[in-house]
């Protein structure tokens, strides 16, 4: 019988994230029977509540998976029950000192190893870490602490944060969320890649014209704009999300599937890349548009946002990887908010078949006749590979059909929120899915020059409309490198 424990706290409890995410994966990983026998978990915030206050709401947000619905309420239930609630101060020792104090009581003398779950607002991290460090970490097993982004807004402020959390935690102790990379698709390019022979021969600038990171959702701001402002749609989703995708696309084979190997790969593919030049990125920001009677205001409208905000809410960028696997392939980056659409997805361009039998058969429109892997991240997960085909009949005629692999149909379970699957690893100190204080070095020295010249330069961005496709200017950068956006065509 295992004789340790872990003691969870989530500090930030009351806020949104915790609500809407944490508490909802730890209790999904309960009911699965993936946390250890003996374990606790705290809320820490200033707000003042019971434990059964916390319990209550908390209780709101938590659910069962469609195909395990059996034993849900009373699971839900014993879940409750091992959650507590501890009001107090992020910069305040003695609060925490009272945590650890409580903390102790529930490991009842257990070899106990403490998770810390920074769920609050990046100016407090410092301080919850320090007193968290100082006042409430496990006596004699380990303690450690995820972390949430923003992880500071360019490569100094980035810099500073590793410094300040380094001078209380050691760098095996700190995880670095990045829930992209706990997305199952985005942990499927592995596989896909690595454990199917027809795949890797073709992974390089020999047969792949261009790689495409598209992200867009289909809202706003909607009146919670006011950190977004500060940092924009780069570093929101291009900087973290979209260029970890990129760096687990575009890395060699690793030594072994230890964390430690496969972020070694990693940080090559971002030290082999150029820093982003103003000339390869078009940033846009939304405008107000009325459709079918209703009126769906504009970034400017929104009143967290000041009047005159040049933040990008849209951003296209062409980067590039100087190695010899991809030296030439642009790699085209798309993310956007009020779009028409919401979805994340990899495309892979392939290039033309030297000398097509087929050519004429294409009509004038070549581009449409290579090949293109779709890896769909979110929503309705999907891998799809669009080939060239004969349209049964007695002519010869070839359209574009698509081997689907669509994960609904295929697999008839639910898929695990990304939340679960990097709680999970935290507590078993996997660190594979989290981010190493190189790669943050890395990521941040390719965007910091050319976010420092938009906002230099105050670069106006382009405006489009409202759940539109976003702004013309992003044809014309997939253009200039001969590409098309997969998703338009
Ligand atoms: P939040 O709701 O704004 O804040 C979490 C809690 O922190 C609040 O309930 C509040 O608790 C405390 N807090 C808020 N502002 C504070 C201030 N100025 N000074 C001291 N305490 C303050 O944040 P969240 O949306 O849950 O996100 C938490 C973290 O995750 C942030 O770092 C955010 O950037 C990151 N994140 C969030 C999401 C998301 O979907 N929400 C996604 C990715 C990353 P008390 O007042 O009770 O102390």
């Amino acid at each position: 019988k295992d004789k340790s424990t872990v003691s969870i706290t989530v500090v930030g409890a009351s806020g949104d994230l915790a609500k809407k995410k944490i508490f909802p994966a730890l209790f999904a990983l309960y009911y699965e029977g993936c946390l250890p026998e003996h374990f606790t978990i705290f809320g820490y915030a200033r707000s003042k509540m019971t434990d059964d206050e916390l319990r209550n709401m908390v209780s709101k947000t938590l659910t069962c998976r469609i195909d395990k619905r059996e034993n849900c309420g009373e699971k839900m239930e014993q879940f409750l029950e091992r959650c507590f609630y501890h009001s107090g101060q992020y910069d305040s020792q003695e609060h925490f000192a009272e945590l650890d104090k409580k903390l102790k009581e529930h490991e009842a003398g257990r070899f106990s190893n403490r998770l810390f779950y920074l769920s609050i607002p990046p100016n407090i991290f410092i301080n919850a870490v320090r007193c968290a460090s100082l006042s409430a970490s496990s006596a004699h097993g380990w303690t450690r602490v995820i972390v949430e982004k923003p992880f500071g807004r360019d490569s100094e402020s980035s810099a500073a944060l590793t410094g300040a959390l380094k001078q209380y935690l050691k760098e095996d102790q700190i995880f670095r969320i990045d829930h992209y990379l706990g997305k199952e698709l985005v942990e499927n390019l592995s596989v896909l890649r690595f454990s199917n022979l027809i795949f890797e021969p073709l992974w390089s600038r020999q047969y792949i014209r261009n790689v495409q990171f598209i992200f867009s959702e289909d809202f706003g701001t909607e009146g919670r704009g006011g950190y977004f402002d500060h940092y924009g749609i780069i570093r929101d989703i291009m900087q973290n999300h979209l260029l970890q995708i990129l760096a687990l696309f575009a890395m060699e084979t690793p030594v072994s599937l230890d964390a430690e190997d496969i972020r070694n790969e990693k940080v090559k593919v971002l030290r082999s890349m150029r820093p982003l030049q103003l000339d390869d990125v078009i940033v846009g920001q939304y405008k107000s548009h009325t459709k079918g009677g209703v009126n769906y205001p504009g970034y400017t409208d929104d009143k967290t946002v000041p009047k005159d905000s040049l933040t990008p809410t849209f951003a296209a960028a062409a980067l590039f990887i100087d190695n010899a696997r991809w030296d030439g392939v642009p790699f085209l980056m798309k993310a956007g908010k009020a779009l028409h659409t919401r979805s994340a997805e990899i495309r892979v361009q392939f290039r033309h078949v030297p000398g097509n039998l087929y050519n004429k058969n294409f009509g004038s429109d070549l581009d449409q006749a290579t090949n293109e892997l779709v890896i769909r991240v979110q929503p309705d997960e999907a891998i799809y590979l669009k080939i060239n085909n004969k349209v049964p009949g007695l002519g010869m005629r070839l359209d574009r059909s698509n081997l689907n692999l669509l994960y609904s149909a295929r697999y008839a379970k639910e898929i695990p929120d990304a939340y679960e699957r990097l709680l999970l690893d935290a507590i078993e100190g996997e660190r594979r899915l989290f981010i190493r204080s190189d790669e943050l070095d890395a990521a941040w020295s390719l965007f910091t020059p050319v976010l420092k010249e938009l906002e230099h330069k105050k670069i106006v961005p382009e405006s489009y409309p409202y759940g539109s496709r976003g702004p013309i200017g992003a044809h014309y950068l997939a253009a200039r490198y001969k590409v098309r956006w997969g998703d338009l065509a």
